[in-house]
């Protein structure tokens, strides 16, 4: 029985997509399919699925709204679990509860509509909630991991809750990037007026007018700690360069545009980047994009 027999008898209520396009469901828009895609719809769906996946050993990995995975080419026999179902937002007076599928914009339009601030530095970041627990997502003024109180998630098959000292935020890191998934987060809220809300959030997204158009995944790499990971590709000269379909941007150094090209192009194009840029400068940068890594067929 292939993967997605096995997952449909065992669970025939849960939303599944077969031959799951990797290019339709990433910004970057390249790589290929897998077999098929998985949504729970509760944290308990969740954790029987994961304790599935992991006895039966199928080959699996997890996406939000794909804006910072490169995905593989080729045809995967393996299954994507996503959040698109967890959408769950509920504000308690205190504490603001949000699915692991919520979406950056419906986080903002749900904490302004309740005069809750706090939020307004992640307008424009195209994320889901659990994406942005994952690479605790940010800009210079705040990251998620400044304003999250508990990481509900499924590790080991078990439904857990996280401290935000147990979630170990780093730099464009935590621990749910070891496998274990995010199935939603309860925030910290600070009430605001609405209108000085939608303020700071278009201060925001004006911020945001400069950076590069097109297919990305926003930026490639890391700032080295002090440093700026663009201004450095940029000194190295590499702005431009390209690999088949994926380019350096003119714009910005730390964003690699695809126009059409594979997932090996942009591979190939971030391995050059970082060999120009180690052998130029001695300084080894370290990616801030995910790979997607299941097995091929
Ligand atoms: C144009 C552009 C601008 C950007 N600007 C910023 C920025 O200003 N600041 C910033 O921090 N980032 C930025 N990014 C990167 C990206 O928006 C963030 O990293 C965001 O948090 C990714 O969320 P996602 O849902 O798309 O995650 P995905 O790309 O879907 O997933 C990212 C990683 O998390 C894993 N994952 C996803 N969902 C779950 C889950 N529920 N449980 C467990 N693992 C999961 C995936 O397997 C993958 O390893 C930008 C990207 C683009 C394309």
């Amino acid at each position: 029985m292939g993967v997605c027999a096995l997952l449909r008898d065992k669970f025939p209520a849960i939303g599944m997509e077969r031959n799951f396009s990797l290019s339709h469901h990433t910004t970057i828009g390249c790589g290929g399919s897998v077999a098929c895609s998985v949504s729970p719809s509760d944290a308990e769906e969740a954790a029987a699925l994961c304790a599935f996946l992991g006895k039966r050993r199928i080959s699996h990995a997890f996406l939000g709204v794909g804006a910072n995975t490169l995905p593989q080419d080729g045809e995967m026999d393996a299954v994507l679990v996503r959040s698109d179902l967890l959408k769950g937002l509920v504000f308690d007076g205190n504490a603001l509860f949000a699915g692991a599928g919520v979406t950056g914009g419906a986080l903002l339009k749900f904490a302004a509509d309740h005069g809750l601030g706090g939020f307004e530095p992640f307008a424009g970041i195209p994320m889901s909630v659990g994406g942005a627990c994952v690479m605790n997502a940010g800009v210079r003024e705040r990251h998620i991991s400044d304003v999250v109180l508990r990481v509900l998630a499924v590790s080991g098959g078990r439904i857990m809750s996280f401290s935000p000292a147990s979630c170990r935020f780093g730099e464009k890191m935590s621990v749910f990037q070891e496998g274990i998934f995010v199935v939603g987060a309860l925030f910290r809220a600070e009430h605001s007026p609405k209108e000085k809300i939608l303020g700071r959030t278009a201060d925001f997204l004006a911020r945001r007018a400069a950076l590069p158009k097109g297919r990305s995944m926003g930026c490639t790499f890391v700032n080295p700690e002090g440093e700026s990971a663009g201004e450095i590709i940029d000194r190295c000269g590499l702005k431009g360069l390209s690999v088949g379909g994926a380019h350096v941007s003119r714009i910005h150094a730390n964003f690699i545009i695809n126009e059409g090209g594979t997932s090996a192009d942009v591979s190939r194009l971030i391995e050059i980047v970082k060999e120009e840029v180690l052998s130029k400068t001695g300084i080894l940068l370290r990616e801030e994009i995910r790979r997607l890594t299941l097995q091929g067929t």
